[in-house]
């Protein structure tokens, strides 16, 4: 296989867009392809300041490597969660971010969930009666306020995260066996900032997992390769499983199902739903101003605080 551009042994091959590319080349195509996503999806400009949200493994540090690159302003937020009992996943994913910050002269800030709610995640979960081995849910509800949290008080003009193709083509998959229109109605890459909650964008949402993998290696960026230690039964991993099924035989498959359903959310195919009334109506927690339903306490806040 050789590369398109120069004729060299390519280094990536990638079936879904039929196109090989050896390790110079790829590493000059996929910020190009990044760039091209933010601009068909408006998600930021050069003057936005963005706060990307990293998790020290391979899609979040090639995605600030990229945007960095690319001549964005960028800073990081790191959100210590305390995931395992002997702290060994968060002090390791903990010390590539830092480690590709440092190396770049980049500003990383962290959010210590630990210092500022007293307790890490598996405390959270067996306190709320969730259990110590099925953190998901809290971790998600804790991040989400996290990160939004750090955003409106660094006063960014743009949350990122760093949702790859995989990620998106998971959670669709997930959304459509349950027909969840709700959710379906705001699958959107990137969202507006409204009462209690910044801009939001996913510039990886186009970008197979393999090609941020590739890109971390190619580039030669030390970041974290085990997965959280409580990822292994979760839900999206075995949808990840079926798509990688069809994605082998059917190159494609995973941009064409995303893609396709991003062209129907933007012709309508979707209404606004019931999910969106917290956003919609404008009900703010009283404890910490974000957006919740119920116009009490927010998810977030009803973990730590009780009425
Ligand atoms: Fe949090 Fe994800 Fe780990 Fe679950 S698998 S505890 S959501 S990092
Ligand atoms: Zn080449
Ligand atoms: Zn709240």
């Amino acid at each position: 296989m050789k590369c398109r551009t120069c004729g060299a042994k390519a280094a990536v091959n990638m079936r879904h867009h039929r196109l090989s590319l050896c390790s110079e080349h790829f590493l000059r195509w996929l910020p190009n392809y990044v760039q091209r996503t933010i601009e068909k999806y408006n998600m930021f400009t050069f003057e936005d300041r963005l706060l990307i949200a990293v998790s020290g493994g391979k899609d979040s540090l090639s995605l600030w490597d990229i945007l960095h690159l690319l001549g964005y302003q960028t800073e990081g937020v790191y959100i210590d969660l305390g995931i395992d009992e002997n702290f060994l996943y968060s002090q390791k994913s903990f010390k590539a971010a830092v480690s590709f910050a440092e190396a770049r002269g980049l500003n990383l800030t962290v959010y210590d969930v630990k210092e500022m709610q007293g307790e890490i995640i598996a405390e959270t979960a067996v306190r709320t009666r969730r259990g110590r081995n099925k953190p998901c849910s809290v971790c998600g509800l804790v991040k989400r306020h996290a990160m939004n949290t750090s955003a409106l008080k660094g006063k960014f003009d743009v949350l990122v995260t760093a949702h790859n193709l995989d990620d998106e083509a998971a959670i669709l998959l997930s959304n459509v066996l349950d027909w969840s229109l709700d959710f379906l109605s705001r699958g959107y890459p990137v969202h507006p900032a409204g009462p209690g909650f910044s801009k939001k964008a996913k510039p990886l949402c186009r970008t197979y997992e393999r090609e941020t993998a590739a890109y971390a290696v190619l580039s030669k960026i030390d970041y974290m390769q085990e997965e959280c230690p409580f990822s292994t039964d979760s839900k999206q991993i075995y949808y990840k499983q079926f798509l990688n099924q069809w994605e082998d035989r059917m190159p494609g498959t995973k941009l064409r199902f995303y893609n396709n359903y991003l062209k129907a959310l933007y012709n309508g195919a979707f209404p606004v739903g019931q999910d969106n009334k917290d956003v919609l109506s404008q009900n703010l927690c009283p404890n910490c101003g974000q957006p919740t339903q119920t116009g009490g306490l927010c998810a977030f806040c009803s973990l730590y605080i009780h009425e």
